[in-house]
C-alpha cells in the first residue's frame, strides 16, 4: 500500500502554537500571549468592516489597489511596489517560496520568530540559526554563516519574542555585507510600537536595495489579527514575483476597507503607542523591582527571565498566574526555558499581573 506523501522536509516541520486563549478554572481571563493591542481597532475600522458586510457577493480588487492606495499614501510610498497579503504570514511563505529551494539556505537568529524556520522547510530548504548577543540579533554570526548556498535572511526587527532591535546602521551594515542575490526580509510588524531615534523600519532601504523586503501587519498595532493582513514593500522585481504565485484574491474586502480605515486614524494608532510605551516602562520597573530580570523591549510585549529555583521557575510562574486568569506565553520553543513573554495589557490587567507576581515571588519555597 502506498499513500500520498507530502515534499521532502514537510514532515520535519515542527507546527506553530498560538498563544493560549483560555484558563481552566478563573472566572475572568486575560489574554496576553499573542501580542495584540489592549484598545481594540479604530472604531472607523469597525464601521468600514460592517459596512462592507452588505454586499459580500462581489470579488475584491484583486490587486487590493484601494488598501495598496491607502498605504502608499498614508507612507509616501510608490503603490506599484506594495503587495498585501492574508496576513504578513502569507507574505513571508510566499517569499520562501519564491526564492528557497533543495539545496538552499535561509539564515535567521537564534531566538528569531518560529515561522521562519517553518517557511524555509516547508520550500525545501535548509534554517540556519546563528548565536545572538545578549538576545539581540548579531551582524557579525549572519555575515559569519553566509555561503554560496544562502538565498534568504530573515530579520525580525524588533524581533518577537526577545523585543530587542537592531539600530538602522546595524541593519544596514547587515545588507552591505550580503551577496547582491540574497534577500533580507525585514519583518517589522511591531514598527509602530518603536520609540528609538536610531530605528527605522526598512522603507528607505528597500527604496535604495533590489535586495531589501520589508514586511507589516494589521496584526498588532492596529488591532485587526482576526482579519489577516498584512503588506509588503518590495523592489519592484520583487513585487513582480509575489504578484504572479499569490492567489488573485488572497485578501478579502471586509479586511481591505478595515485596513485601509485603520492605517488613516493616526490618532488611534498614537493612542495606542503611548498607552504601551507607559504601561511597558511601569511593568518594566515593577518586574525588576520584584527582583526578575526583563530584557529591553522596543515592542509591546516583555520576555521576563525567571530564577533557576524550585518553585520560581517560568513554568512554575505560568501556573500560578494562569490559576488567576492571567494567559502569558512560555518561550521555551524558542530556545528561552527561563522566560515567559508578557503582551503589555490593559491598566487592569498590568496592575493584576504584578499583583500576582508579587505573590508569586513572596511565596515560601
Ligand atoms: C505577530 C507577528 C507577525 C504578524 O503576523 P500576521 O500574519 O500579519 O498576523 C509577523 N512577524 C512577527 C515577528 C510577529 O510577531
Amino acid at each position: 500500500m502506498s499513500a500520498p506523501k507530502p515534499q521532502p522536509g514537510i514532515l520535519d516541520i515542527s507546527p506553530y502554537v498560538g498563544g493560549r486563549e483560555s484558563a481552566e478554572g478563573a472566572h475572568r481571563v486575560f489574554k496576553l500571549s499573542a501580542n495584540e493591542t489592549p484598545l481594540g481597532p479604530s472604531p472607523k475600522a469597525v464601521e468600514a468592516f460592517q459596512a462592507a458586510g452588505m454586499a459580500l457577493e462581489r470579488y475584491p480588487d484583486g490587486s487590493s489597489f484601494p488598501l495598496r492606495q491607502a498605504i502608499a499614501t498614508r507612507f509616501g510610498l510608490d503603490v506599484e511596489r506594495i503587495v498585501c497579503g492574508a496576513g504578513s504570514d502569507e507574505l513571508l511563505h510566499l517569499l520562501a517560496q519564491s526564492y528557497l529551494g533543495e539545496g538552499d539556505e535561509a539564515i535567521a537568529s537564534a531566538h528569531g520568530f518560529l515561522v521562519y524556520p517553518i517557511i524555509t522547510q516547508a520550500a525545501g530548504a535548509k534554517i540556519v540559526q546563528v548565536a545572538e548577543d545578549e538576545f539581540t540579533a548579531s551582524v557579525d554570526a549572519f555575515l559569519a554563516a553566509q555561503t554560496a548556498r544562502t538565498k534568504i535572511v530573515f530579520l525580525a526587527n524588533p524581533n518577537n519574542p526577545t523585543g530587542t532591535y537592531l539600530p538602522v546602521s546595524e541593519v544596514k551594515r547587515l545588507r552591505a555585507g550580503l551577496r547582491d542575490d540574497v534577500l533580507l526580509v525585514l519583518d517589522a510588524a511591531y514598527a509602530e510600537y518603536v520609540r528609538k531615534n536610531d530605528y527605522e523600519a526598512g522603507i528607505e532601504m528597500v527604496a535604495t536595495h533590489d535586495n531589501v523586503v520589508m514586511t507589516r501587519t494589521f496584526s498588532k498595532i492596529y488591532g485587526l489579527a482576526a482579519l489577516r493582513l498584512g503588506w509588503a514593500y518590495c523592489p519592484a522585481s520583487v513585487a513582480d514575483v509575489l504578484n504572479r504565485i499569490r492567489g488573485p484574491f488572497n485578501v478579502n474586502v471586509p479586511a481591505m476597507v478595515a485596513g485601509a480605515a485603520a492605517i488613516a486614524d493616526l490618532a488611534h494608532v498614537e493612542r495606542a503607542a503611548s498607552h504601551n510605551e507607559t504601561w511597558s516602562a511601569w511593568l518594566t520597573h515593577e518586574l525588576e523591582a520584584l527582583g526578575l530580570e526583563v530584557l529591553p523591549s522596543a515592542a509591546n510585549f516583555l520576555a521576563i527571565r525567571f530564577p533557576d529555583v524550585d518553585g520560581k521557575r517560568a513554568v512554575d510562574a505560568d501556573v500560578f498566574l494562569m490559576k488567576r486568569g492571567l494567559i502569558l506565553r512560555q518561550i521555551a520553543s524558542y530556545g528561552m526555558p527561563d522566560f515567559l513573554r508578557l503582551t503589555i495589557g490593559s491598566e487592569e490587567a498590568n496592575r493584576l499581573v504584578i499583583k500576582a507576581l508579587r505573590e508569586f515571588m513572596e511565596l515560601s519555597s
